[in-house]
């Protein structure tokens, strides 16, 4: 049975409403969540990775030493309720795609910051047979790898349980504002907390924030002859997923929101791929799914200015595997707690009326 008064009507249970809801569950409240199942949410594509050096410029991820432990803690204390594992720690070793990148880490190695994030010892060499490294690399540690599918199947079926879960599609406007929350349907919640990923460019409470979604491909392909231990990255990343079997991303579009593959982002990949690697490999699958990024790359999230039942909880870009608990934390304690929400992801940066 579903219930008809909750605490918080959940959009979207991709890995921002999961985290979400597992965290207002664990405090006692009563919630609803309600997602249309799209099998390629981002949050069902990704390659689940943790990296906290990032980017061409090989910056260190978002208040790394903050977001990585917390996250880390958080996917262990998920571990323990659903009973298997969810988060492996992998070193990603670095291979630098020009001798641009490979002097600029030269300046950054020595720094402070950047040393507890340099394995030892460092053990990229021993990849030479298998890779193309002109410009050499890094072994990177305090990376890691998500199950986010087991991670979302597991909160489903416990939300199924609780009578939490309605699979079906949400539309903004069946929702009535109150003056103590809103009402949907046959349902009466204090507040509705949008998670709906890239289609929050089409809720109409919210349209004030400048999104920019990327579309993002991916190739699953079987390498016989490469080690699965680590996780690799030239221009792209090969993420394990099991014993010669790796997946392979990702592709960055603008302007196109249709979350299947195309051709010129498959071939874009596998031409990467053969780059990158000194061995045979055979395409098994393709995905596509769109991130959902802001302007300013930073996830947003809180209630909307003048309708303090209407919250917000996006943005998450390409990095939602390892800033959504922390970010589902903070946002927590904001709806239970009055804490504030860091000015960097508060929506209201976005606010004019
Ligand atoms: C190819 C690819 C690779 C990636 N790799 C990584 C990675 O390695 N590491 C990393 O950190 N990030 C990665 N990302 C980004 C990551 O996937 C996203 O940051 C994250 O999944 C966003 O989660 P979300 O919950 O905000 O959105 P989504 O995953 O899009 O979830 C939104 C959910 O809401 C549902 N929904 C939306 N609207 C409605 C509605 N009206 N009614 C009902 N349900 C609705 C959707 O069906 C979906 O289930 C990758 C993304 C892509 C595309």
């Amino acid at each position: 049975m579903v219930k008809t008064h909750v605490d918080f009507l959940i959009i979207g249970q991709g890995i921002a409403g999961t985290h979400l809801a597992a965290m207002l569950m664990a405090e006692g409240l009563s919630i609803l969540v309600v997602d249309n199942g799209n099998p390629n949410a981002a949050s069902r594509v990704n390659l689940g990775l943790m990296n906290p050096i990032t980017g061409r410029k090989l910056k260190l991820a978002w208040k790394v030493e903050q977001v990585f432990p917390f996250a880390e803690q958080w996917y262990h204390a998920l571990e323990q309720q659903l009973q298997h594992s969810v988060f492996f720690p992998k070193n990603l070793i670095r291979f630098f795609v020009d001798e641009k990148q490979s002097r600029l880490w030269d300046e950054k190695k020595d720094l402070p910051e950047y040393r507890r994030y340099i394995a030892e010892p460092q053990n990229w060499h021993a990849y030479q047979p298998y890779i193309n490294a002109p410009f050499g690399g890094v072994e990177i540690t305090g990376a890691a790898l998500v199950n986010v599918n087991s991670v979302l199947d597991a909160v489903r079926r416990r939300l199924r349980e609780a009578g939490a879960f309605l699979e079906t599609n949400f539309s903004p406007e069946d929702i009535t504002l109150t003056h103590d929350g809103v009402i949907w349907k046959t349902i009466f919640a204090k507040a509705v907390i949008f998670c709906e990923g890239f289609r929050g460019v089409s809720n109409p409470f919210f349209s004030w924030i400048p999104f920019s979604p990327v579309k993002g491909e991916a190739i699953d392909v079987e390498i016989p002859e490469l080690p699965a231990e680590k996780i690799l990255h030239r221009g792209i990343f090969i993420r394990p997923l099991s014993e010669q079997r790796f997946r392979v991303g990702s592709t960055h579009l603008h302007r196109d929101y249709v979350e299947i593959p195309t051709p010129a982002g498959i071939e874009q990949l596998q031409t990467k791929l053969r780059d990158f690697i000194r061995k045979p490999f055979h395409l098994l699958g393709t995905l596509a799914g769109i991130r959902p990024a802001t302007r300013d790359a930073r996830p947003v999230l809180g209630r909307h200015p003048e309708h303090p039942q209407l919250v917000i909880f996006n943005g998450l870009g390409s990095k939602g595997v390892s800033m959504s608990p922390y970010c589902a934390r903070m946002l927590t304690d904001h709806l239970l707690r009055n804490q504030p929400i860091d000015p960097e992801l508060d929506v209201r940066r976005f606010w004019q009326k």
